[in-house]
């Protein structure tokens, strides 16, 4: 993904004016240098005038709430439980997406493991249809790895991948490849970090340079499953 600063052009910087509540001129110019460092300042970031994941990662905070979710087997969406590698690679896949018009939001990120045991039982012993292969702990969603972008169309969520739809899903995986994570085959929303498994995961081997705000969660999940 380009940085964006003095003298950068496009749909990025058209929706990085938007969430600053800058005018919209989709050329980065001197009030947007002044808008970013602003929000660099406010936010604790190095201000620096250049927008780049971090920035981008604050923004999304800022911006954009996570559902009010209520115990482990609800749906959680919250990115602040994602691994930091992860997270700022998932913001950055949303907002170019969001800056091309494609209307996806991150339905689900991390996912306790009894969530997981509950979609894993759909189509065995519960019914429905089969929704995934993974039992409890062979899931990257337990180790805040994983995300899942659904589209958001007029307020409803929508799995539609037909016709033209076909190209956003794409391009979310092509986004995605671009960024460190991977799609898997068979959960068209699915996208983990690569470069890492599900074996090494269980044996404890995380990917580097965890916080708090991941590693806590990551905690009180493995702590009383
Ligand atoms: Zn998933």
């Amino acid at each position: 993904m380009e940085l964006l600063k003095i003298g950068s052009s496009g749909n990025l910087v058209s929706y990085l004016q938007r969430k600053l509540n800058i005018t919209e001129t989709g050329t980065f110019d001197g009030p947007t240098d002044a808008a970013v460092r602003k929000f660099q300042t406010d936010n604790q970031l190095v201000t620096d005038g250049v927008v780049g994941g971090n920035t981008w990662t604050k923004i999304y905070l800022a911006t954009e709430k996570p559902r009010a979710a209520t115990g482990r087997i609800d749906r959680h969406n919250d990115i602040l439980h994602l691994h930091p590698i992860v997270r700022v690679a998932v913001v950055k896949v949303f907002v170019q997406l969001q800056a091309e018009g494609i209307p996806f939001r991150i339905y689900e990120a991390f996912r306790f493991p009894e969530r997981q045991a509950d979609l894993y039982a759909q189509g065995r012993t519960k019914p429905g249809d089969i929704v995934t292969y993974a039992l409890p702990w062979h899931s990257y969603h337990q180790y805040g790895l994983a995300v899942d972008f659904v589209l958001l169309v007029n307020g409803d969520w929508s799995w539609d991948s037909g016709g033209a739809k076909a190209a956003w899903w794409s391009r979310m995986h092509e986004l995605g490849a671009n960024e460190g994570l991977m799609r898997l085959h068979f959960e068209i929303p699915h996208l983990q970090l690569a470069g890492t498994s599900s074996s090494a995961l269980r044996h404890g081997v995380y990917p580097p340079n965890g916080d708090k705000s991941w590693y806590d969660n990551f905690l009180s999940a493995r702590n009383t499953a």
